[in-house]
């Protein structure tokens, strides 16, 4: 931006007018871009306008190599560099080919936090293996679990928990077992529809158990299945059942429930649930087979 690149100015002044005369230095520089790294290093406050530094002007994420430049010292990132259409967008001359080594060993020299300071995560990382670590990061919030729509709100537990039972208006339920009635009247539509989610909360956690109906191959099933509000480490400590039956016939499914940060869509598609044939599902439903009413009961446990 503006207040960056007058800083890449001012830190280009500062060198030369510091050291312009040490031309044995200069010489070392296999390119023609001058390296502020020098200077840089024992000014510690400059850490964090060299982050603003490394802002691509035009989309506002962090740049990493190759780091473009005009003529004129303006930078830009390679994934906006060809939408430009070869003029700087900050000057309006021409682009051309021109790297900037000098920001790009800049960047090397960084520590920066991981962007999810403001959730909770207190890591350092050198500038080029920072975004490795944010795409693993335990504080990275979470997608909302809610399957029926493309929602597109992130945070973390608490907060999507709030979410869910505000927007979403999903029945919440205290306690590790439950006794819940799916009830559709007319079960021959089945394209993918989703019923409302049931959060549960227990052990100083929240579950989300999701039933619906979807297409497997050409046949119409049922699938019931449990995920973990949390990371998948944690998701492990806990065993789940569900049961579903009527007539004399049960079935029964045990699992592991599986993380939130696996998609819904995900977990359905691998089958790690209860999965109810719809013959079967009417046959469980009684009645004339004209309306599904499945009872599922089921159970949350910690695993020692
Ligand atoms: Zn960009
Ligand atoms: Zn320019
Ligand atoms: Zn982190
Ligand atoms: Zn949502």
């Amino acid at each position: 931006m503006a207040t960056g690149n007058a800083l890449f100015d001012d830190i280009r002044t500062n060198r030369e007018s510091a050291e312009a005369p040490q031309n044995e230095d200069m010489a070392e520089i296999s390119e023609s871009v001058i390296d502020p790294l020098q200077c840089l290093k024992p000014n510690v406050v400059v850490a964090s306008s060299v982050r603003e530094l490394l802002e691509c002007p035009v989309c506002l994420n962090a740049m990493y190599p190759p780091i473009h430049q005009c003529s004129n010292g303006h930078t830009l990132c390679s994934g906006c560099k060809p939408r430009v259409h070869n003029r700087c967008p900050t000057c309006r001359h021409e682009l051309g080919n021109i790297r900037c080594l000098a920001l790009e060993k800049v960047a090397a020299s960084l520590d920066l936090p991981c962007k999810y300071q403001n959730f909770g995560c207190l890591g350092i990382y050198p500038y080029y293996s920072k975004l490795k670590h944010e795409s693993q990061c335990a504080y990275r919030p979470y997608n909302c679990p809610y399957a029926g729509s493309d929602c597109a709100v992130v945070g973390n537990i608490p907060f999507l928990v709030t979410h869910l039972k505000d927007d979403h208006k999903v029945d919440m339920h205290n306690g590790s077992t439950f006794n819940h009635r799916y009830v559709k009247s007319n079960p021959h539509e089945v394209e993918n529809a989703t019923w409302m989610l049931t959060v549960f909360s227990c052990f100083g956690e929240y579950f989300c158990l999701h039933f619906e109906a979807f297409q497997l191959g050409m046949a119409p099933v049922y699938v019931a299945f449990l995920r973990f509000m949390g990371d998948e480490h944690e998701a492990k400590n806990y065993t789940y059942s569900l049961e579903v039956g009527a007539n004399g016939r049960k079935m029964v499914w045990q699992g592991v429930p599986r993380s939130i940060r696996d998609s819904h869509r995900k977990v359905r598609d691998s089958f790690d649930g209860l999965i109810i044939q719809r013959n079967m599902a009417l046959f469980f439903s009684g009645g004339d087979r004209k309306e599904l009413k499945l009872r599922v009961t089921g159970r949350i446990w910690k695993e020692q």
